[in-house]
């Protein structure tokens, strides 16, 4: 029986947050009961620089319930980063953490689940999506085609595995270790290598409020995943060029040929269109290199990823 910590980060949730902690507490109750979790156990809630009410709601939460604690970061730096921050918080405390949304879209009844796993000594346990019948078809589509690119350039993630997740003190302290600024847990934790198990939900519609996740923060997200992980873009861009090049000393020979033979080389429009598809291709190339180059950037400067303003704790 250990110490858990609900990580939760929230950003501008002032319409779910108060619904949320309604709904777990008498699970975090149950639990007490049944003597599966300690008694000094806590709801973290992790304010990601919400310009809305949501630190004033988390502030009245607390001093209304001993369970809940707050923690306000100073500025806005994102779903991953407020994990991050909320999750090294609590390795101070509990003896596992669990990181969920705070629209209450991960189902809280699998809690059960997850801690009698870690009782019998899992140190990580993934909450795994059955379907995704909630989500619209457009972000299943491309949620999948993401798991799948991943797979791909060989990088190791839980399929159909968002941040809904148990950890062990021990696995949070390995974490911890990873000093990445780009961050994106879910390939950094598989990287950790303890023992690991799963837990199966259904992922349900969010509870009020909106995503914060729209398409263009899901097309960077999905960027820092595959160039943090991955350097095969990089590899398949020498191959691309090898490959180039060999056809363009085919092209040659086959243009040389029909010189020696006479016959006229008529129409611009293959030239043309080469020189844009060569065009578009280097540029593109050029781009991902680019990409990198940002990434080693904002590695090599190794700013801190996030800073406390404020910790709230009973
Ligand atoms: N979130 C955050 N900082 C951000 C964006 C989102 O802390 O900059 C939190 C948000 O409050 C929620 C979680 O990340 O608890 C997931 O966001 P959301 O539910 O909007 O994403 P979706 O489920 O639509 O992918
Ligand atoms: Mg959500």
């Amino acid at each position: 029986m250990g110490i858990l910590y609900l990580v939760i980060p929230c950003y501008n949730e002032e319409a779910v947050i108060e619904h949320t902690v309604e709904e777990l507490t008498p699970i975090l109750e149950d639990l007490r009961q049944k003597a599966k979790i300690a008694f000094e156990s806590r709801i973290l809630l992790v304010d990601d620089g919400s310009r809305d009410t949501t630190w004033e709601k988390i502030e009245a939460l607390h001093q209304a319930n001993p369970f809940v604690c707050g923690l306000k970061l100073a500025h806005n730096r994102g779903h991953q980063n407020a994990l991050m921050a909320g999750l090294m918080e609590a390795r101070r405390y509990c003896d596992c953490a669990v990181s969920m949304d705070a629209d209450l879209q991960d189902d809280i009844h699998v809690l059960e689940e997850f801690i009698d796993k870690f009782n019998a000594g899992t140190d990580i346990v993934y909450g795994v999506r059955n379907k995704r019948d909630s989500d619209t078809f457009f972000k299943r589509r491309t949620a999948l085609g993401f798991y799948k690119v991943m797979r791909l350039l060989g990088v190791e993630t839980v399929y159909n595995h968002a941040d809904y997740r148990l950890m062990s003190r021990r696995a949070l302290d390995a974490l911890s270790e990873y000093k990445e600024v780009n961050l994106f847990l879910r390939g950094i934790v598989p990287l950790i290598g303890y023992s690991t198990d799963y837990v199966y939900y259904d992922r349900s519609e969010r509870y009020a409020g909106e995503s914060k996740y729209p398409l263009r923060k899901m097309l960077s997200f999905a960027m820092d995943g595959i160039t943090s992980f991955s350097v095969r873009p990089l590899r398949m861009i020498s191959v691309a060029g090898i490959l180039i090049g060999c056809l363009s000393v085919l092209g040659l020979l086959y243009a040389l040929i029909s010189k020696l033979c006479g016959v006229a080389v008529s129409g611009w429009t293959a030239i043309v269109c080469s020189i844009w598809l060569l065009g578009g291709i280097q540029l593109f190339c050029t781009g991902v290199v680019g990409e990198y180059i940002g990434k080693i950037y904002s590695e090599v400067k190794a700013r801190p990823r996030y800073r406390v303003e404020t910790f709230l704790k009973k």
